[in-house]
């Protein structure tokens, strides 16, 4: 296949014959007979799973619609053009953090890429299934605070990284589904919204009507359009994420796109939140306090990781046009440097309470639910999760400016899942 050829959407019945010949899968995975089955849990996109006789591999496909939807919700080939060049630029920044790349199509919308195979895990689900995963703070942490330091103007070469912010500049549709999706379609009556009625119905019209909440989304919203600083995974969420007891790999960066550093930092906490406010619905197996002391605990970890990590390749690594040494260090002012530091993670810091503000209430209000919460079948203890999530998000984003650090935060999740009614 070349990319020559016009667009053809994969299927289990036509992979072998159409992939036959492609170097890269035979030479992972061996030549023919091949097994081919298709995953069914992605949202946007086709996912194979090929095994040959000497391997397995991975084939994602995009559809010029969004999978789920079908074709009444078009949306561009080119998503996948743009999760391949965030997949090479994440696995240099972070070796080891993501598949290996095996195959790019540009004009087939394919990408062909490692298997993580069985014991790996959607994380989402193994949180789910209260499972403690040992090193994903730690992992997500380290990745975080590499792939977005090293696509800023802290490290790159100004040239590199304007030329990348021109690229991905192009990822506009995915790029709307987010403006739209996560920071004005919670707080109106927008079409693709649900939440769990009617028990969050008089919730929901508190918060479309609540000022301070409408009003802090869009300078969120903002902040988002405006402050191309990193190049962002962009959907950097618990369903982005496998794992096994030792490993942690994120996939699906077709989002990707230059933002702000605490997009992805506050949405991932937002998703061990909303998972800390799910345990309740999970329950019935055996108590969950101490998943849910440890998802507090990983939130903590990664965020003490995140600022670690940033810090350490701030005083090794800062070779880009920003906060330059020769004003800093070359004279021998580190103190300088270390109050400029302070300065950019206590921005990250409070930028990321509100976009996981708003992350846990578009999971609840908008078109996106997530398992933590579908999976709950009652729908009066789903919706009792929900509302508190609801108040821990509306609280975290109104107040982000004044709330000082993750012990405060925690506290206040604690508090609030033990309420019994709110
Ligand atoms: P979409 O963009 O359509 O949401 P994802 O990239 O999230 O697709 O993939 C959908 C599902 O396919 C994932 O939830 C996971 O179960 C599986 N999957 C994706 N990539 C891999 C991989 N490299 N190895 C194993 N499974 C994968
Ligand atoms: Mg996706």
């Amino acid at each position: 296949m070349t990319g020559k050829l016009p667009f053809e959407a994969l299927s289990v019945e036509t992979l072998a014959t159409r992939l036959a010949t492609n170097e890269a899968l035979c030479a992972t995975i061996g030549k023919g007979p091949w097994k081919v089955r298709e995953v069914g849990d992605g949202n946007l996109n086709l996912v194979f799973i090929v095994e040959g006789a000497s391997g397995a591999a991975v084939v994602k496909q995009a559809l010029p619609y969004v999978r789920l939807v079908g074709d009444s919700w078009p949306l561009p080939l080119k998503r996948s053009f743009f999760e391949y060049h965030a997949l090479t630029r994440q696995e240099a920044r972070a070796p080891g953090s993501v598949p290996a790349i095996l195959h790019f199509d540009e004009g087939q919308a394919l990408i062909i890429m490692e298997y993580l195979a069985p014991p790996h895990i959607i994380l989402r689900r193994a949180l789910i299934d209260g499972r403690q995963l040992p090193n994903i703070a730690r992992d997500i942490g380290l990745f975080m605070a590499r792939t977005l330091f090293r696509g800023s103007d802290l490290s790159m070469q100004t040239k590199d990284r304007k030329a990348d912010l021109a690229l991905f500049a192009d990822n506009v549709e995915l790029c709307g589904i987010t403006e739209d999706l996560v920071f004005s379609d919670p707080y109106f009556d927008a079409k693709l919204n649900r939440h769990t009625s009617p028990q969050l119905d008089g919730l929901v019209a508190e918060l479309r009507a609540d000022r301070d909440l409408k009003v802090e989304a869009q300078r969120l919203k903002h902040i988002f359009a405006a402050n191309a600083e990193t190049l962002l995974h962009g959907d950097l969420h618990s369903g982005s994420i496998m794992v096994t007891d030792t490993e942690t790999r994120m996939i699906d960066p077709e989002f990707a796109f230059y933002g702000p550093m605490a997009f992805d930092v506050g949405m991932l906490l937002a998703n061990f939140w909303m998972s800390f406010f799910s345990q309740r619905g999970h329950e019935q197996n055996g108590k969950r306090d101490a998943m849910r002391a440890y998802l507090l605990g990983v939130t903590n970890e990664t965020w003490a990781v995140f600022r670690a990590e940033f810090s350490h390749l701030w005083r090794t690594e800062r070779t880009g046009m920003l906060y330059q040494k020769s004003l800093f260090e070359d004279q021998g002012d580190i103190l300088a440097s270390e109050q400029a530091l302070d300065h950019v993670l206590h921005q990250i810091w409070s930028d990321l309470l509100g976009f996981a503000g708003i992350e846990v209430h578009r999971r609840i209000l908008g078109l996106a639910h997530n398992a933590d919460f579908e999976t709950i079948e009652d729908e009066d203890l789903r919706a009792s999760c929900e509302a508190k999530a609801l108040k821990f998000g509306r609280h975290i984003a109104v107040n982000r400016r004044q709330i000082l650090g993750m012990d405060e935060v925690n506290n206040l999740a604690a508090l609030i899942e033990r309420e019994s009614r709110i």
